[in-house]
């Protein structure tokens, strides 16, 4: 290197990088990279920078602190000032940096090739496409499939819409929230998703929730179920989880009660029987409609069909009205064909507690819903006149775990 200054070597490799680019016929525009020559608003080379946002891993919405480093996001934190889970994350929060950065992410829009596979495809072959299909596809005939969606992008979807003319939007959620939201209808006559008071409750019934998993609010839960449980007067909470498989939420019960798959809602009803008929509320909303309905679900019938025995239905009453107790179903136990009757179930078993008494200490609160209709893809394609689909719209959900990309129907 002694005879070639440092400048000619530099220009040499330079140049026969070029050379090298062309022979290969690579034809990708070169770019220019001015790092922080210009420096980016708000940002210091080697000072982060914290920003506040929310998480959308999953439709609980917790506080979120991002830590950018010139300009990259490198660390998620909880906001300790966010009223659903107070500074702490889950874990799929915590792996949120996966969305940006997981090299099997969805990176830009994709489109489905003749052999059935999603392909990239730019920007500009896509939107010339959509708008292809939009050209002449009036109203109805548009659909746009979202996952839970609230605030700016909820807004600018139905904006979309009603640009177009079209009032067909569909909410798409992995862990569904119909048989619930049917059932507080039926119960309370409120369609809507129940909060739940586990701090409030010394006694914690789960009928197949995952509450700690993915069931609803898992932060706000565990919280609210870490201070539910913690002793008082020298005695811990107790909790005991109703359901045919062992869920990650069941290992941190008490008692595990296995009952026959779908039979969830019976052994609520016979809990709920026993409460009634044993007189162990005073003043309790038995009236002769309720004394009908449990009528049918007496402790001896259920134990032969659940395979849960009269003694531990009788046990699980008493304890239960012992409160202050919580009643919930969900996760496994709201999914199958009676998810709404497991739901309903539970729902009557919740007011045991006494006339104007709630176990958790509130009543069901209905959670802000975006005004959309539920539903997954195979009932979208069933609906009558969707043959004539002419543009869907599908956000990519929960991108790489979910797939996503969106192309012509
Ligand atoms: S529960 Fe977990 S995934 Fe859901 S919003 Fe909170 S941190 Fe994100």
């Amino acid at each position: 290197m002694s005879d070639v200054s440092r400048r000619k070597f530099l220009t040499v490799l330079g140049g026969t990088g070029a050379a090298v680019a062309a022979a290969s016929g690579c034809t990708e525009p070169a770019e220019k990279l001015i790092p922080f020559l210009v420096p980016i608003e708000d940002q210091t080379p080697g000072i982060s920078t914290w920003y506040a946002t929310t998480c959308r891993e999953c439709p609980a919405g917790c506080g979120l602190h991002v830590r950018v480093r010139e300009g990259r996001a490198v660390k998620i934190e909880g906001n300790p000032d966010h009223p659903v889970n107070h500074g702490k994350l889950c874990a799929r929060g915590q792996a949120g940096l996966q969305g940006l950065y997981n090299p099997d992410r969805v990176r830009g829009p994709m489109a489905r090739q003749a052999n059935g596979e999603f392909a990239p495809i730019k920007w500009d072959d896509a939107i010339a496409q959509v708008a292809a299909k939009l050209t002449g596809a009036a109203g109805n005939k548009v659909w746009f499939l979202t996952g839970h969606e609230t605030g700016t992008f909820d807004r600018l979807v139905s904006g979309f819409l009603g640009a177009v003319g079209s009032r067909n939007r569909v909410a798409w959620e992995p862990f569904g929230y119909e048989a619930l939201r049917r059932a507080t209808k039926e119960v309370f006559g409120v369609e809507a998703v129940p909060v739940y008071d586990f701090a409030a409750a010394r006694y914690v019934l789960s009928f197949g929730a995952d509450f700690l998993e993915t069931f609803q609010s898992p932060v706000e839960q565990t919280r609210g179920f870490a201070a539910g449980r913690g002793a008082r007067d020298g005695k811990p909470g107790r909790y005991v989880h109703v359901e045919p498989r062992m869920s990650m939420t069941g290992l941190s019960a008490d008692e595990w009660v296995a009952p026959v798959p779908g039979t969830e809602g019976q052994v609520a009803l016979a809990i709920a029987h026993v409460i009634v008929e044993d007189g162990l509320l005073k003043g309790g909303p038995a009236t002769a409609s309720l004394r009908a309905l449990l009528g049918k679900f007496e402790p001896e019938d259920v134990a032969t069909k659940s395979g849960v025995s009269e003694e531990v239905i009788g046990r699980l009453a008493k304890e239960f009205v012992a409160g202050p107790s919580v009643a919930v179903a969900g996760g496994v136990g709201a999914q199958h064909w009676n998810a709404a009757f497991t739901a309903a179930a539970v729902h009557i078993l919740r007011p045991g507690q006494g006339a104007g008494e709630w176990p958790g200490g509130r009543p069901v609160r209905p959670r802000r819903q975006p005004r959309v209709r539920h539903a997954c893809r195979g009932q979208v394609r069933r609906r009558p006149g969707v043959g004539q689909i002419q543009g869907e719209f599908r956000q990519p959900l929960g991108r790489n775990r979910h797939g996503g990309g969106f192309g012509p129907a």
